[in-house]
């Protein structure tokens, strides 16, 4: 990450958004760390963000020049974690059920998705078709270009079991990411701005990006609002 520009980390890891500095009169800081709980002692704290595959006495060098860490003892440093996730594109149909025995479902890391939201997302999704079962409804699937159903089709139906070339491709876990959704209408075009000018470079990205976000909150309204309509029609 540092390697893409002196920036970088400022605008991720150690973004300094969301957080007020309680001391007055002290300016909006320029990056920061969040220090999170580890322990009730309130001796560990963990570095959120910070798992970096560099080697760990690089590590302690570089977090001791971070302001306020030059005399930090690191009790344990950061690494890649592995998740542990099960075989989802082979193992569960599109309503989070494990094909073999439609009764148990499943949510969460342990399916492929990484990340708060998206174990989350998938977990209230899961409760949603139970709860429709239980009901004697059928839930359609939220719309593969929502958030939502382009996670769960990225990893119940989505995921590409071999390259162009045959060579099988192991099933990664996954974040939610606007690679996963399906790309814009043909017909789709770019805004322009007053002079008639088509966007250029990195805002071409944006437009596109703006489009399919505006396509998926309309998309899931619609979704959640046929929902909504199935359930007033069971009570
Ligand atoms: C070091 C680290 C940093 C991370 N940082 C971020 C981050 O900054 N942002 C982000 O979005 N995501 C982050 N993640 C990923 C995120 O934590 C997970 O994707 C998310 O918590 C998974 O939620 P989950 O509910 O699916 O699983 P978990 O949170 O793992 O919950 C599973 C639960 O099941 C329990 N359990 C396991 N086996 C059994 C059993 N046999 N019986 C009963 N209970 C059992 C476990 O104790 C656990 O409480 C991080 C992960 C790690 C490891």
């Amino acid at each position: 990450m540092a390697a893409r520009g002196r920036e970088t980390l400022r605008h991720g890891p150690m973004k300094p958004v969301g957080l007020t500095n309680p001391h007055p009169g002290t300016e909006k800081p320029y990056a920061v760390v969040q220090l999170r709980q580890d322990n009730a002692l309130a001796t560990l704290w963990n570095m959120v963000g910070f798992q970096t595959k560099m080697r760990y006495g690089t590590q302690a060098d570089i977090f001791r020049m971070i302001p306020g860490l030059e005399n930090a003892e690191f009790a344990r440093l950061g690494g890649l974690h592995r998740n542990t996730y099960m075989n989802s594109p082979n193992l569960l149909d599109p309503q989070l059920r494990f094909t073999s025995q439609p009764n148990l479902r499943f949510a969460g890391q342990m399916t492929g998705v990484e990340g708060y939201v998206e174990s989350a997302a998938t977990g209230l999704l899961a409760g949603r078709y139970a709860a429709a079962e239980a009901t004697g409804l059928v839930l359609a699937p939220p719309p593969a270009t929502t958030a939502l159903g382009a996670l769960v089709n990225h990893i119940t139906l989505g995921h590409v079991s071999a390259d162009q070339q045959g060579a099988p491709r192991s099933f990664q876990p996954m974040n939610v990411n606007f690679g996963l959704f399906p790309p814009l209408a043909e017909d789709w075009q770019y805004p322009r701005d007053e002079h008639g000018r088509k966007p250029k470079g990195k805002a071409k990205s944006v437009a596109r990006k703006q489009a399919m976000t505006e396509r998926a909150r309309a998309d899931l309204a619609q979704w959640l609002s046929t929902q909504d309509g199935l359930i007033a029609a069971a009570e």
